[in-house]
């Protein structure tokens, strides 16, 4: 069973509740937020193994090429430029589609591949630790997404996914079972709380709610989940001991009120997504 691990917005806390989390329920914890994986710091997982994510892109045979300009024209993603000399590629904007390859005639389309980013394995204790790590530079997240996700650990999983509601948390969605929604008590917070509602409504995933960093906000939060029939699975309290000891890379389940809070939402976990 794979839980992602979401929010409408960056900065709730989804990491920091998804390493607790992953401690307190011995489950996998996978990394998607790819263009900033941070999970490791906390885990600090040891063994790793890496393999490399690679992507097609297409090589033009000007020999063969007769400057027709349809591979050009069929590419979604303007990635190819027909100039009066040649067929120019703007690798970066490639998605891989093969289009190109398929139109053209004359058989001058031929595929190479090129590194993009990695994908990184270890154990953290008993914790199967996964992540993506997308290269400087290149924009597409979703083949290492893919590639992260297309092979995970047995049992259950927690997939800390990227922030918003972007391509890249929808590519993560594809590979969950349920969905754990990270606010904050803000305005802001609450803004973007319903746009992840409504997106893992539209994946039809069973999911509940966290509040991490409560305060006297938090009660709006509370009011519109109840409006909306949502489960709030845990409160996170926000205390000034719990954020130096996230500031200096450890786990908040340090202090007793908070490892008896997460504690509280892994018992709600097996409730809304029984698995075992
Ligand atoms: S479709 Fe083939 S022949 Fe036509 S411009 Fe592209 S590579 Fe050249
Ligand atoms: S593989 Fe697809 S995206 Fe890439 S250049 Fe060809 S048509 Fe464009």
């Amino acid at each position: 069973m794979n839980l992602a691990i979401l929010s409408g917005k960056g900065g709730t806390g989804k990491t920091t509740v998804s390493v607790n989390l992953a401690l307190v329920t011995g489950a996998g914890y996978i990394d998607c937020d790819v263009e900033e994986p941070n999970g490791f710091i906390f885990l600090n997982p040891s063994q790793i193994k890496s393999e490399e994510v690679k992507v097609d892109y297409p090589v033009i045979d000007s020999s063969r090429c007769t400057l027709c300009g349809e591979c050009a024209r069929v590419c979604q993603f303007n990635a190819l430029v027909k100039t009066k000399k040649d067929v120019t590629l703007f690798e970066k904007l490639c998605h891989s589609c093969h289009a190109c390859g398929i139109v053209c005639r004359q058989g001058a389309v031929t595929f190479e591949k090129r590194v993009t980013g990695i994908i990184e394995e270890g154990q953290s204790g008993n914790i199967s630790c996964k992540r993506g790590i997308l290269n400087v530079g290149e924009p597409m997240a979703v083949p290492v997404i893919k590639q992260l996700l297309g092979n995970l650990p047995p049992g259950v999983n927690l997939l800390d996914c990227p922030p918003g509601t972007s391509c890249n948390v929808l590519t993560a969605l594809q590979y969950a079972d349920g969905a754990i929604l990270v606010t904050e008590p803000s305005s802001l917070g609450l803004h973007d709380l319903k746009m992840a509602v409504e997106l893992v409504r539209y994946f039809g995933l069973p999911f509940g709610v966290i509040i991490n960093k409560y305060n006297e906000g938090g009660s709006r939060i509370q009011r519109y989940c109840e409006g909306e029939n949502i489960r709030i699975l845990g409160i996170v309290p926000c205390q000034r001991e719990a954020a130096e000891l996230y500031s200096s890379g450890k786990m908040i389940i340090e202090l007793p009120e908070y490892r008896e809070v997460f504690e509280g939402i892994a018992e709600g976990l097996r409730e809304v997504f029984p698995w075992n």
